[in-house]
């Protein structure tokens, strides 16, 4: 079997951890199958990163970060290397070189206090390529031959930096041509995750969290027959467990179930992870790399249908509410589109959208980092309507979004009622509902603190503590 296997930050965070991830991946490759791993940076890693390059924007260069990273890579590198000079010495230099380019790019940085999106992908990306040699080092070191590999020689994207695309074709041709041979020499090569690079050749990142789209991206390049997403929890579970103490691992989902989990805020998962493997029917698993015997969670074409309809409970944050309204625009066509034109102009992701039936009043959820701006080119595209009393109001809330998701939601009767019950019961102001024409979800807008409640409630209302 051909397995792409991806690690997370909190799996390589020290060299204890890389060891543990070098074990895994060997093991497999020793029971017969193919392995390729994705890393992501040491826990940390990437935030330290973005904060340094904004500070440096601000002439705020603190030099000490890269003394710092240089160090805690350095350090790995001779716990892994185990006495092999020849092999920590090039793993160091691997490291040193990268820290340098890093140092200079904040330098720069610190000069012309431009960050453009362009840059700040080449210096958030730098952690990855931090990780990589070391998890190379700590494979050769059990036994089994590995190269780190950049992903900006085998993932080719768009430009468009910080959310960049795959372009799949072009991927797959460098994909196998790169990893293709060493596979088949029986080595383990370690890809960079989160990064990719444009046809040009300049380096892009895919996204917060992307190291697993990565995944799935290499995965369905090279045509592997799994993808295992190693994490620090033992798999995808009835809600976040840091919010949901008694959430359970579910150990069977479907594709759409965690595509759907993961764009409403379950972090394990990056929300475009799925795709690439679901086109492909690649299984995908979401393994604990802190408690390997674990089965995890299993992602399927069926998943495992739930009796009461409602598969898990999400959450997010970090979100605004915008409400355009008027008791004119009832009848006044083209206010909705004109809207969503601005949204799209403003390259704003919309997570959900709900119209009042009376229409006065349509609202929209988007990521608060983007309000400020939509609400002012709203007034600007809406200037008319507003000038002639049709659009009274267009304002931005802060808000969270709960989900209830599962496929079977559908044609289940009285999940609304539930729904509804158990948050008037915890006597939770719902501002907006939507449920999606897939009927796999129900997603709710409330108050930003009253979001922990509502996710508990409902996850007590469907009683997915016990196993369907
Ligand atoms: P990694 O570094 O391995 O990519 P992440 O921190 O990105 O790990 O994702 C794993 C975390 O996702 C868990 O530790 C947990 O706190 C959080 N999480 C949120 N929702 C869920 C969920 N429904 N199931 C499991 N984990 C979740
Ligand atoms: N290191 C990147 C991040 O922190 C990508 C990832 O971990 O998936 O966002
Ligand atoms: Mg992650």
């Amino acid at each position: 079997m051909r397995i792409v296997m991806k690690f997370g930050g909190t799996s390589v965070g020290s060299a204890e951890r890389i060891a543990e991830a070098a074990k895994l991946a060997v093991a497999s490759a020793e029971q017969g199958h193919q392995v390729v791993v994705v890393t992501s940076a040491m826990s940390g890693v990437t935030n330290t990163l973005i904060d340094t390059a904004h500070n440096a924007a601000k002439g705020r260069w603190d030099q000490s970060v890269a003394q710092q990273l240089l160090e805690r890579h350095k350090l790995a590198a001779s716990v892994l290397t185990a006495g092999n000079a020849a092999r920590e010495a090039s793993t160091a230099d691997a490291i040193a070189r990268r820290v340098d380019r890093f140092d200079k790019l904040c330098f720069g940085l610190s000069m012309v206090h431009e960050l453009t999106p362009r840059l700040l992908d080449a210096i958030s990306g730098t952690g990855e390529m931090l990780a990589a040699p070391l998890v190379a080092a700590a494979i050769e070191a059990r036994g089994t031959r590995s190269m780190p590999i950049d992903a900006t020689e085998i993932i080719v994207t768009s430009d468009q930096f910080g959310s960049a695309e795959p372009l799949m074709d072009e991927t797959r041709q460098k994909a196998v041509s790169v990893l293709g041979p060493m596979l088949a020499a029986g080595q383990i090569p370690v890809v960079t995750g989160f990064i990719g690079a444009t046809a040009d050749g300049v380096l892009t990142t895919l996204g917060r969290g992307g190291s697993d789209y990565s995944a799935a991206i290499v995965g369905a390049a090279i045509d592997a027959d799994e993808i295992w997403i190693w994490t620090d929890v033992n798999g995808v579970m009835t809600a976040n467990p840091s919010e949901v103490p008694a959430a359970r691992t579910l150990p069977e989902i479907s594709y759409s179930e965690a595509s759907e989990l993961a764009y409403y805020g379950a972090k394990v998962l990056h929300y475009k992870t799925i795709l690439p493997a679901f086109r492909q029917r690649i299984p995908v698993r979401i393994l604990n790399s802190f408690n390997p015997s674990d089965p995890g969670t299993r992602v399927t074409v069926d998943g495992h249908p739930s009796a009461t309809g409602v598969k898990a409970v999400t959450s997010i944050r970090g979100v605004s509410l915008i409400a355009v309204s008027g008791t004119g625009m009832q009848g006044i066509p083209g206010i909705v589109a004109k809207a969503f034109d601005v949204v799209a102009e403003e390259q704003a992701n919309v997570l959900m959208i709900s119209q009042a039936s009376s229409e006065n009043n349509m609202c929209f959820v988007i990521n608060s980092t983007d309000a400020v701006r939509v609400v002012k080119a709203l007034h600007l595209a809406l200037e008319v309507e507003l000038m002639r009393g049709h659009v009274e109001e267009i304002v931005a809330q802060p808000v969270a979004v709960v989900a209830a998701i599962g496929d079977h939601m559908r044609g289940t009767p009285g999940i609304a009622a539930t729904v509804f019950g158990a948050l008037g019961a915890a006597t939770i102001n719902v501002i907006a509902i939507s449920q999606g024409s897939s009927e796999r979800n129900i997603s709710l807008v409330v108050g930003e603190k009253d979001a922990a409640v509502a996710v508990r409630a409902l996850h007590d209302a469907f009683h997915l503590e016990r196993s369907a």
